[in-house]
């Protein structure tokens, strides 16, 4: 990938029976907490854009997609996600791949939503209605990659919500990864 590594969404379907191998794969790469509102970290890797990648094979052809959207995808039970839709973070953690289904209460994680969904959850986010403060100035992509990473450092070895919490906030020095 280059450095943008980021392609045009494709149309994703992740079926249970099919493509159960892939799911495992795909699932020894994440950690998840183990509270009811806690992230699934996503512990492979990570683009520069913050986000999560994971590689498969659709049509004999091997393909990157974020790691978000295909949890978002393998959470459709074998229905398409579409390029369109696209796959937001209630918890504003880029590389968290916890799905959320439609009508589930408390925090939510990975949801599906539209551009216009997503500027207004940005907005909100803006206006402290996010799960964590977050160093607003800091939302360029290098300070994202970095809290990724940092994140992934966090669970490395299970999961530490001391640890978890601290990348969250961003009070880890990014330069030490
Ligand atoms: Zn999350």
């Amino acid at each position: 990938m280059g450095v943008m590594g980021v392609s045009q969404p494709l149309r994703l379907v992740v079926d249970p029976h099919v493509h159960c191998e892939e799911l495992e794969r795909f699932e020894d790469n994440v950690v998840r907490g183990p509270g009811t509102q806690d992230c699934a970290i996503w512990c492979s890797a990570i683009g520069a854009d913050g986000y999560g990648r994971f590689w498969l094979r659709r049509g004999g052809t091997r393909v990157m997609v974020r790691a978000n959207r295909y949890a978002l995808a393998a959470s459709l039970n074998g229905e398409a996600l579409e390029p369109w839709v696209r796959a937001l973070h209630g918890c504003d953690n880029p590389v968290c791949v916890r799905a959320s289904q439609p009508g589930e209460l408390g925090l939510l994680h990975v949801i599906a939503g539209s551009q216009r969904d997503n500027m207004v959850m940005m907005a909100r986010a803006g206006r402290g209605g996010g799960r964590v403060v977050v160093r607003r100035g800091d939302h360029g992509l290098n300070a994202r990659r970095a809290r990724a990473v940092a994140l992934r450092e966090a669970v490395r070895h299970g999961w530490d919500a001391e640890a978890v919490e601290a990348a969250l906030l961003g009070s880890t020095d990014p330069t030490l990864w």
